[in-house]
């Protein structure tokens, strides 16, 4: 039987910029994006708000069958995470976000909880969807897959100007620090560690500016997917 949606794949370490340019890839083919880090980010937050301690893996697991977590998209297709009904699209960008998101996606149960919602997604759209094991064990068919890295020094710096871009304090030397450590916690756990997937081609973005960026990805984009790459739906 004949695939019905295509399904590009975008995996990498945090910063090489994966949403931002998966997101304008979406736009430009018609496709929903799916950022499956702001997913984890909004289970990381639960678990926060819930007064759970960092390494309380048990608690976690325990509180997801009472947990409601929803993606939404807004008119221009901008994916929205709720939060037991309570949208929380900007309340898991803050900073100390991520480290809670790192600790609960090596939780195999959080994983387990997250896939389907993942798969169905796929299933019925065409979707871009960015994380860390999307070529490799949610999407394992993506039509596409793209690892897409930097040296953590250019990651580390984007990730520094975003956040004083959004008037939180950063530093410079311990946001390449962060990086470092969130890459070995990411590539060493032992539940769908992040990894290239044999397949997947590497999009390597160090010192290109998105503008660069996003043009080498939808180079590797329409060559993939032939005369679909150019069209909106
Ligand atoms: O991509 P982002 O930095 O927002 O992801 C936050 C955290 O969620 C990552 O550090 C990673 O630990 C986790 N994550 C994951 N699997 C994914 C996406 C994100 O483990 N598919």
């Amino acid at each position: 039987m004949r695939k019905q949606y295509y399904s590009i794949a975008i995996d990498g370490p945090s910063g090489a910029g994966k949403s931002t340019l998966s997101e304008r890839l979406a736009k430009e083919l018609g496709f929903l994006h799916v950022d499956t880090g702001a997913i984890y980010r909004t289970v990381g937050l639960a678990a926060r708000r819930r007064g759970i301690g960092q390494g309380d893996t048990k608690a976690v697991a325990a509180m997801l069958p009472q947990l409601n977590v929803e993606l939404r998209y807004s008119s221009d297709g901008t994916q929205r995470m709720l939060l037991d009904g309570e949208d929380v699209t900007q309340a898991i960008r803050h900073h100390e976000i991520s480290a809670w998101a790192s600790m609960v996606s090596a939780i195999p149960e959080v994983r387990d909880f997250l896939l389907e919602m993942q798969r169905k997604l796929a299933r019925e759209h065409n979707v871009i969807m960015d994380g860390r094991d999307i070529g490799t064990v949610v999407l394992p068919d993506a039509d596409l897959k793209i690892y897409l890295t930097a040296q953590p020094e250019d990651r580390a710096r984007r990730r520094y100007l975003e956040l004083k871009e959004r008037g939180e304090p950063a530093d410079e030397a311990q946001t390449l620090q962060d990086v470092i450590a969130r890459d070995r916690r990411d590539m060493e756990r032992s539940v769908a560690p992040l990894r290239k997937a044999e397949d997947a081609v590497t999009a390597d973005t160090t010192g290109r500016n998105q503008e660069e960026s996003f043009q080498l990805l939808l180079s590797l984009v329409r060559d993939h997917l032939g005369e679909l790459g150019g069209g909106k739906s």
